[in-house]
């Protein structure tokens, strides 16, 4: 047996031998994954599962070990996804820090940032949000207005930030401030670091036409923010904001690789459309079904090359637009497809008449919509795979 043979099997045993039972089934939402911080409480299973993973810095597998990372290669890394993904076993950990902050800090931070940050983030003690957009600024983020000015050894930061996923749920934020308003506005712009708890920071949560609430508006009134805090430098901002835009999209289009198991296109199918138990009754509903399911595989196998490429130490770049572009449209496709299949099922918000598995199907449905818009809308995406992908004058 070659030595990555060995590997494999030694893992799966202690995969097998360590994880709680509870942590072979399928998640049914992004809320029953661990997300970490401070100010949840997971049920025994999950945090047990986040601790066992966490010290073996297996919930950052190819983070360096200084940083508690668990120092795999790439060949590891691939066989450790493999074999979780063989046994249903669930993510011990999911959020912001692992997949955004966390992979620019490696790229860019100093020593001390990254022995500060990222332990925390590796085992779960700490999430993170982001605060990107505000009330003038979301398409045109360089416009973005939230002050910030030196005085001694801080900066003090003042505006407020708008649509900061889970502000509420979160301890740290990556922030953009403007600290030099004289300037072109992309150079005027720091990337700081920021305590939630330090006084001055307040979050209202917003509702979305799903139901859910999944994100704030984020006051900041004279908050203190040390400038030991800074990624990158002063005025240096924009680079590193772009950088983790890089990290963020690869990450939401990711979040849309079809992982559940089955098929629930052809399973709900088989539900809701007669005669559909061995083939698709309806043949422009087949084709439907046969194109997104297409579509999918191509867009998975495109990212699964891309994330070799990234654990070889390439950076993402402007391609992570294309990736954005076409995970979010697919979902948003799926859903709809997803819908018109279960008819007037779908079409539910609370019981009676419904089952939850129909209810989540209209609320998961109506989220979607804003898979067009996070992370940078979709318009935006094309202007950039146009500009800096296919190099298309202006
Ligand atoms: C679910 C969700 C979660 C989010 N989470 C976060 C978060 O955690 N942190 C954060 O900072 N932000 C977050 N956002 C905010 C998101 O990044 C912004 O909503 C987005 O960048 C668009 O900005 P805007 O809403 O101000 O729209 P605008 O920029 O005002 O755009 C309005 C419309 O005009 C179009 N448009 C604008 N400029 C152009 C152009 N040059 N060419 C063509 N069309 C254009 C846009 O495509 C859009 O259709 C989230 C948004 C959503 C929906």
């Amino acid at each position: 047996m070659d030595s990555l043979e060995q590997f494999r099997e030694e893992m799966r045993q202690w995969l097998l031998a360590n994880a709680p039972k509870s942590m072979f089934t399928p998640v049914r939402s992004m809320d029953d994954l661990c997300w970490g911080g401070c100010k949840a409480q997971y049920p025994a299973d999950v945090k047990r599962w986040l601790d066992v993973m966490a010290e073996r810095g297996w919930t950052a597998p190819t983070w360096p070990k200084p940083y508690g990372g668990g120092g795999l290669g790439k060949a590891e890394a691939k066989i450790l996804s493999q074999e979780m993904a063989k046994l249903g076993l669930r993510a011990p950990l999911v959020g912001f820090g692992l997949t955004m902050i966390g992979p620019l800090l490696l790229q860019e931070a100093s020593e001390e940032l990254k022995r500060i940050h990222l332990p925390l983030i590796v085992r779960g003690e700490i999430r993170w949000c982001q605060g990107y957009s505000e009330p003038g600024a979301g398409s045109d983020l360089a416009g973005l207005q939230t002050r910030a000015i030196i005085d001694g050894d801080d900066f003090i930061v003042s505006g407020q930030k708008i649509w900061t996923s889970y502000a509420d749920k979160s301890d740290w934020m990556f922030l953009l401030v403007r600290t030099d308003p004289t300037v072109r506005k992309q150079d005027g712009i720091t990337f700081l670091l920021m305590d939630m708890q330090s006084p001055g920071v307040s979050v209202r949560p917003i509702q979305l036409i799903s139901g859910y609430s999944p994100f704030c508006e984020t006051f900041l009134d004279n908050v203190r923010v040390p400038r030991s805090q800074v990624l990158g430098k002063v005025n240096g901002g924009w680079a590193m904001a772009k950088a983790l835009l890089g990290h963020e999209r690869t990450m939401i289009a990711d979040l849309f690789k079809d992982r559940a198991p089955g098929n629930p296109l052809l399973e709900l199918t088989r539900r809701y459309i007669p005669g559909s138990e061995t083939r698709v009754a309806d043949a422009i509903l087949r084709d439907r079904i046969a194109q997104v399911e297409m579509d999918q595989a191509c867009l998975d196998f495109t990212l699964k090359r891309s994330q070799d490429g990234m654990k070889a130490g390439h950076k993402p770049g402007p391609e992570t637009s294309i990736f954005k572009y076409y995970g979010t449209e697919l979902n948003m496709r799926r859903r709809e497809l997803l819908v018109s299949i279960a008819g007037p099922q779908a079409l539910g918000w609370e019981e009676p008449g419904f089952d939850e598995g129909e209810l989540t199907l209209t609320r998961d449905w109506l989220r979607s919509r804003g898979n067009s818009i996070e992370g940078g809308t979709s318009e935006i995406q094309l202007n950039i795979i146009a500009k800096r992908v296919l190099g298309l004058p202006d």
